[in-house]
């Protein structure tokens, strides 16, 4: 198949009404679009991406209205939740309408919904006209992607469309919260911070990632944001060892920079967040062996960063 390339969100969802796929750009990271009411569409991702069935899709949204066509119904803790974070990288998980096809949602009696802030992931699914269910645009297990050429590198060929933008702003995805369960639950970190949510809404819960919350969020079971090269984690720079297979990326310069092949230190843990899939991808293309993370104290964003390094480590 021959994957296009555009710049035209009308044109990207001209392919997403025909039953095909589209990458786009969000704040967070690309997705892989299809429409929700077309389950032979929905099927699609799962095959372009190797996806277990088990690994329910979030929902895509441009405009609120769209909220009856797939939910059930709106608590008031999320009503809250909207008004405040919507739009942004905040993922609600909601009582699913009746019409959402099981795939979407890998047979739950739930359904995750976000509505994205970026200004061409909003054109793009204005032109859709149909909720859009959408995983990161990467093959399952890899480093989402965080430009247009991530998605080309994991999945030209295999699918119709990609909407190319620049760049992605938050790097990590976004922040999936359960308000079916009382206090709401946080299933995966992101983007908006569990400190964010709480100021919001007060009590907040953080599932663990033990057996019951994984059966909760499916998507976290998974091992997730791996690059080819083994990723060690490490507190100091100190720990990472040197060598001309190895990078190190963290907040603190290594004794030495110029004896790895890729090192990358962040300012902060945004500018962090913002290029760990990026570095994971460079060093693959680098040869790299092994790459060495220093983890980051785990508030705000830092705790979705740990995260996805603790994913990106587990083997
Ligand atoms: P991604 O594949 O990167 O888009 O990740 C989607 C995440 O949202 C995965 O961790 C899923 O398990 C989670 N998710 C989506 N829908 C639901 C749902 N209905 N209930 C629980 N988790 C969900
Ligand atoms: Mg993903």
């Amino acid at each position: 198949m021959d994957t296009h390339l555009t710049t035209s969100p009308d044109e990207a969802a001209q392919y997403v009404r025909e039953g095909r796929l589209a990458a786009f750009p969000t704040e967070t990271v690309y997705g892989l679009g299809a429409d929700a009411f077309q389950p032979s569409a929905v099927q699609s991702i799962f095959t372009a991406k190797g996806r277990p069935a088990d690994n329910p899709l979030i929902v895509h949204l441009f405009a609120r209205s769209q909220l009856r066509q797939v939910a059930a119904a709106v608590p008031p803790v999320a009503e809250t939740l909207l008004n405040r974070f919507a739009p942004g990288p905040l993922t609600l998980i909601l009582p699913r309408a009746e019409a959402v096809p099981g795939i979407v949602t890998a047979g739950l009696g739930t359904v995750g919904v976000r509505f994205p802030v970026h200004d061409c992931a909003r054109a793009f699914l204005r032109a859709c006209d149909t909720p859009v269910a959408a995983p990161s645009a990467n093959r399952s297990g890899r480093p989402s992607p965080t430009h247009w050429t991530a998605v080309q590198e994991d999945l030209g060929g295999r699918i119709a469309c990609i909407l190319k933008g620049g760049r992605t702003e938050a790097g990590v995805e976004s922040t999936v919260l359960d308000c079916t369960a009382s206090p709401p639950t946080v299933l995966r970190p992101g983007a908006v911070s569990v400190e964010q949510l709480r100021a919001a809404v007060g009590a907040v819960d953080v599932a663990d990632a033990s057996e019951t919350d994984a059966a909760r969020s499916p998507g976290t079971k998974h091992r997730h944001y791996a690059p080819a090269a083994s990723v060690r984690l490490v507190q100091s720079p100190a720990a990472a060892e040197p060598g001309s297979d190895a990078a190190y990326i963290g907040l603190e310069a290594p004794a030495r920079p110029e004896a790895f092949r890729r090192c990358r230190v962040a300012d902060d843990v945004e500018a962090y967040a913002r290029d760990l899939f990026h570095f994971f991808r460079a060093c693959d293309r680098a040869d790299c062996s092994f790459i060495y993370a220093q983890v980051v104290a785990g508030e705000g964003l830092g705790r979705a960063l740990n995260d996805r390094l603790q994913r990106a480590a587990a083997r």
